[in-house]
């Protein structure tokens, strides 16, 4: 874990804990190959160190099990035939290359919005396609589609996504899931009713409200948190090395970390340390800024 994944787990710690709530902790590991179980388990093990317990998930277990996601693939396929019965997924034979071809547009955050080309193919094309390459799976969307939600931490968010964002990918070539179709099912299902995480996930919630709609699973409300900058202005990558849990946790003692944390997240006045629990009473999301946060020098 880099700053910016410990300080969206302290929030979204916070925010439960202050209002009462449980904790989950969902491993989404649905890229199992890339995601091999060590890194759960060095999770759980960050976490705890910094205080930060769950109630259910994880290697703990519960009432909503398997909290791996890739462990879910049986479930998440249930709910995607539902889509598939009503006619609403098609095959996508687009290269990587195609899609990003210039002629696309591209939505302000870099990615393509996908312009339909594979919408209307004729079964025999989707033939042809088939023996040079396995299609990805997208979601048919009307015609026209505009969707509004309040951000819990953000604010009112609209987006017309057909416009915004275009028919979207609901399984991958290889099988895979697509994350928008797996976080709906899960949060539906664990009974998940807040969702805390950066930032830059904020303009997929469209895409998992329409899922949610469609399948008729209760949404979630969201709380989006702003971008942890690096002193300079940078994006926090897995490159600040110095800035990882585990070159931290050799400097600072979690009630250190937690304390600084707090500070640049606007919780407190000073960095001084502080248990997290110690921060329960005192939360509001009000404290937090809306604008990109940048890490003051020497913080860390
Ligand atoms: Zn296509």
């Amino acid at each position: 874990m880099h700053l910016g994944n410990l300080l969206c787990s302290l929030l979204a710690w916070l925010s439960a804990r202050s209002a009462g709530g449980r904790v989950v902790l969902r491993i989404e590991d649905l890229d199992a190959m890339r995601c091999p179980r060590t890194f759960a388990d060095l999770l759980e093990q960050d976490l705890s160190w910094l205080g930060l317990d769950w109630d259910e998930g994880g290697s703990k277990g519960g009432p909503h099990g398997p909290y791996y996601q890739s462990e879910r693939s049986e479930i998440y396929n249930s709910y995607y035939q539902r889509l598939v019965e009503r006619g609403l997924v098609y095959p996508c034979f687009c290269s990587r290359g195609q899609l990003h071809a210039a002629s696309a547009p591209h939505r302000s955050d870099g990615q393509v919005v996908y312009p339909g080309t594979c919408r209307n193919l004729t079964a025999r094309q989707v033939a042809e396609a088939a023996k040079r390459r396995p299609p990805a799976w997208r979601l048919r969307l009307p015609e026209d589609l505009t969707l509004s939600f309040t951000d819990g931490h953000m604010g009112p968010v609209t987006e017309n996504l057909p416009a915004d964002c275009g028919d979207f990918v609901l399984r991958r070539a290889d099988g895979v899931f697509a994350y928008q179709l797996a976080v709906v099912v899960d949060d539906a299902l664990m009974g998940v009713t807040q969702v805390v995480r950066g930032g830059d996930l904020l303009s997929s919630t469209p895409r998992q409200l329409w899922l949610h709609q469609l399948l008729d699973l209760p949404a979630p409300t969201f709380c989006h948190l702003p971008l942890l900058l690096a002193p300079d202005g940078r994006r926090l990558s897995k490159r600040d090395g110095d800035q990882s849990l585990e070159n931290l946790q050799a400097r600072f003692t979690p009630e250190q970390i937690i304390g600084k944390l707090a500070y640049a997240a606007g919780l407190r006045p000073t960095p001084d340390p502080v248990r997290a629990a110690d921060l329960v009473a005192d939360f509001s999301w009000d404290k937090v800024p809306r604008q990109d946060i940048c890490l003051p020098d020497g913080l860390f």
